[in-house]
């Protein structure tokens, strides 16, 4: 944990969130700013800078994950109809907030993933 990493406060309850999921590995919260019906973060507890940091150590913590975002999407209606799970790592991928989440995002076509 980091003193003030914005996604720690909230995994730590410091910060105000639309949390949705918790446990001791990982922690699940709306967007603050949904680019569509469905965008939720779902991030390690523990901090690490940018999913780079991250790898087989890290196993359970990111089966978690996997396993969160398809309880929440099965949740918020859109195992079917499909989602994204994407992270995004460093500068050309515009990553800003330097604590690693994956984005659960769908309830809507999204379209070609790579604007062309
Ligand atoms: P990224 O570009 O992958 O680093 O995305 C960071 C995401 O965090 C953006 O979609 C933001 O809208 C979202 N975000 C930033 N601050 C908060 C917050 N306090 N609560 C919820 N989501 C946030």
């Amino acid at each position: 944990m980091t003193t003030d990493c914005i996604f720690c406060k909230i995994v730590r309850g410091e910060l105000p969130s639309q949390t949705l999921y918790q446990d001791e590995l990982v922690t699940a919260f709306r967007d603050i700013h949904p680019v569509a019906p469905t965008h939720i973060l779902v991030i390690p507890n523990a901090h690490s800078s940018s999913v780079t940091e991250m790898g087989d150590a890290d196993g359970d913590t990111l089966g978690r994950i996997v396993a969160v975002a398809n309880q929440l999407a099965k949740q918020e209606g859109i195992l079917e109809s499909g989602f994204r799970l994407l992270v995004n790592a460093g500068p050309d991928a515009g990553q800003v907030v330097f604590h690693t989440h994956f984005h659960l995002i769908g309830g809507r076509g999204l379209g070609p993933m790579i604007a062309r």
